[in-house]
């Protein structure tokens, strides 16, 4: 059915909500009071002891105990969209150690079944590629970027060192890799993750202040009528969504907190103007937004992952959160 229903949407913008589950040893009360198909409600405590009650509706919500594959069943139409031409954007947005992560690439100590939507998606681009071998021929390749401070930064060239990977070659400036197998993905996946951590010090986990976005690009040419289709997917997780006290911190890291913030809220803006099918989308207003224009809005298919903890000190970030996604829903 959920097939069907994204095949129908030409353009179209969907909300998940993925809640966390208590990690070992957490004993907090949990914030979150109920979950159905598609709504969620938050308790909120109040220092008079009345508890506040407040619903947010969503496409889909996913509770703490919902698996990677629940997660990716949901997703997976949207993969197959990606070989029909289509281009789709798929977020993970939520404050730190809410679970983007963990839902867009996995665990640190990743399994099989523990494995990310990303790894899962380019399975099935490889898969279904294969399928349609008798009427399609497919090229698909990988380039993986950050932003950071509104500067991106390709992850695929070790800029450490200066040296271009083996096997790329550059397309306007990005490094665009061609792979073969979720196997050659998963490699470059490691370089981009180590070349990530270059600029990180152990003190500034610079993973949870920068966007990073996997794109796959996908060219099929229909052996009999000789049609090029060109689609492409974005990965992207997003940079923590947590608001920073501003008379705690100064300098980079005021910087930063600025930064995110602005580019967080211009996805937001060009989102919801998106939604509200309004005549003027703000693109320009941030350097993610400007790198995905093409694939959001129009024709392309967007779903945004929205990640809570449900520890009842959260609760603050997890109600911005909430909001936030209901503004683009
Ligand atoms: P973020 O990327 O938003 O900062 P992470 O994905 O790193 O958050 O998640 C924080 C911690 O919670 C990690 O240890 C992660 O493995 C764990 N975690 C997150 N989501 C889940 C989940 N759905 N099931 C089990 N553990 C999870
Ligand atoms: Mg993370």
């Amino acid at each position: 059915k959920l097939y069907n229903q994204v095949q129908d949407l030409k353009g179209s913008i969907r909300v998940y909500c993925r809640v966390r589950p208590f990690l070992p040893g957490q004993t907090s009360p949990s914030t979150v009071g109920c979950i159905d198909e598609g709504n969620i409600t938050i308790v909120t405590p109040s220092k008079s002891g009345k508890e506040g009650r407040k619903t947010f509706s969503f496409n889909k919500v996913f509770g703490p105990s919902a698996t990677q594959d629940e997660v990716f069943l949901d997703t997976q139409p949207l993969i197959r969209s990606v070989l029909d031409g289509y281009n789709v954007c798929i977020f993970a947005y939520g404050q730190t150690g809410s679970g983007k992560t963990y839902t867009m690439s996995g665990p640190k100590n990743m399994t099989e079944q523990t494995q990310g939507v990303n790894y899962r998606a380019l399975g099935d681009l490889f898969k279904l590629a294969e399928q349609r071998k008798g009427t399609f021929i497919y090229d698909i390749a990988v380039q993986m970027i950050e932003i950071y401070n509104e500067q991106v930064r390709d992850l695929l060239v070790n800029d450490g060192l200066n040296k271009r990977y083996p096997w790329g070659n550059y397309i306007s400036v990005k490094l665009l890799v061609h792979v073969a197998s979720t196997m050659d993905v998963m490699e470059l996946m490691n370089v981009g993750q180590k070349n990530r951590a270059v600029g990180a010090t152990a003190l500034n986990d610079r993973s949870s202040r920068s966007h990073s976005c996997l794109t796959v690009h996908v060219q099929g040419r229909d052996l009999t009528s000789g049609t090029i289709l060109r689609g492409c997917m974005h990965l992207v997780d997003l940079a923590g969504s947590e608001r920073v006290d501003k008379s705690e911190v100064t300098g980079e890291r005021l910087k930063e907190a600025q930064h995110i913030n602005k580019s967080l809220s211009a996805l937001g803006d060009v989102i919801a103007s998106l939604a509200q099918k309004n005549a003027h989308v703000p693109y320009r207003n941030s350097k993610l937004t400007q790198l995905l224009q093409d694939s959001l809005g129009g024709q392309a298919k967007t779903l945004m992952f929205v990640h809570i903890s449900p520890e009842s000190d959260a609760v603050g970030e997890t109600i911005s959160t909430l909001k936030f996604a209901e503004r683009v829903s």
